[in-house]
């Protein structure tokens, strides 16, 4: 039986890929200090070790105990905002762990590795849809650590044989089909969740950021994909590397939605208003950020099941309507 081990698998898109390989009947070993994540996402029977990567000898003991047939790799910092605040810590977390926690996997044998990247790469696209030749011009401290987890990876690739894959992630949104997992951030700063809950009258009414863009509506245009989707682009990614060796792919649905568009799907599906203000642009927002994801289908055969912002928005309502506390409300 094939064993991956899964760091930050107890945070949001992390769960999903577990679900997504224990759907497969894989053997999955997760590694989260869960400063993000939750205990209660680590389903019942997969080992979670609570450790941090920058703990380099828990680490070697990880890879010591089990022999993986590939790592993916989700725990990071990853809010863009923060990363302006802190770009040194940022960029230091992000490399070192990253690099560190790879390097780590080579010596021990393992050389497959997925790497959760980011459309925040690309920072103000050349042009949209974004494909993998598009400009690499990250715009903030966050997007730039991913770009040198990246060039770090392609050395290794080079220099030790690593087959790895680059997995650049749009709007990750929704949550389990069957509601086993869902998204919980703390803080939360993701449109999806804050607008059901704005909704459901958990939180204040939703500012909107922006609505003096360059799009049909004036708000700005992102890429939602199902967090399924994107779990299972990793098994997709899994069995390219396997055969073809490393690999970079911007995955989103190839659909834009506006913030409007959100609010709209969000009122439609939950049946209530989305008490809303319209204020100030957020600082390095671009306007229009979509996936041209057609590498990745066609070199893979992976296809967005969920895709459309109606699904996004039906799973992730009906599990954050069921946990209003998130993972809190879980044994
Ligand atoms: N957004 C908003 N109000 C909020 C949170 C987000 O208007 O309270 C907008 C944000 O400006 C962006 C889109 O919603 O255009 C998606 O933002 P999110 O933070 O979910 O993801 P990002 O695109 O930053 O990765």
């Amino acid at each position: 039986m094939p064993r991956y081990l899964v760091t930050g698998g107890a945070g949001f898109v992390g769960s999903h890929a577990v679900l997504a390989l224990l759907d497969r009947g894989d053997e999955v070993v997760v590694l989260d200090n869960l400063t993000q994540g939750h205990r209660a996402a680590v389903p019942a029977g997969v080992t979670l070790v609570e450790a941090d990567l920058g703990d380099s000898a828990r680490v070697a003991e990880v890879f010591a105990t089990w022999r993986f047939d590939a790592v993916l790799h989700f725990a990071a910092l990853s809010i863009v905002g923060a990363s302006m605040r802190e770009p040194l810590h940022y960029i230091s977390e992000n490399v070192a762990h990253s690099l560190r926690l790879a390097d780590a996997a080579i010596k021990a044998g393992c050389l497959r590795f997925v790497l959760s990247s980011t459309a925040a790469l690309f920072g103000n696209p050349d042009r949209v849809p974004i494909d993998e030749e598009c400009r690499i011009a990250p715009s903030n401290p966050y997007g730039d650590s991913k770009r040198m987890v990246e060039e770090g990876l392609a050395w290794a690739s080079r220099i030790h044989g690593l087959r790895y894959a680059a997995l650049r992630y749009f709007n990750a949104a929704g949550s389990d089909p069957a509601g086993r997992a869902g998204e919980d951030h703390d803080p939360e700063t993701h449109l999806v969740p804050l607008a059901i809950d704005a909704a459901l009258e958990r939180r204040p009414a939703l500012t909107v950021f922006g609505e003096d863009y360059a799009t049909p509506d004036g708000t700005c245009i992102r890429d939602y994909v199902h967090v399924t989707d994107l779990a299972q682009a990793h098994i997709a990614a899994l069995e390219r590397i396997e055969t073809h060796g490393s690999c970079r792919y911007n995955i989103g649905s190839g659909n834009g939605a506006s913030v409007r568009d959100v609010i709209a799907a969000v009122e439609r599906i939950g049946g209530r208003k989305v008490p809303h203000s319209i204020g100030p642009r957020r600082a390095g927002d671009p306007a229009v950020l979509v996936a041209a994801s057609d590498r990745l289908r066609a070199e893979t055969g992976w296809q967005p099941r969920h895709g459309s912002l109606d699904d996004i928005v039906r799973t992730a309502w009906a599990w954050r309507e069921a946990h209003p506390q998130g993972y809190a409300d879980r044994p």
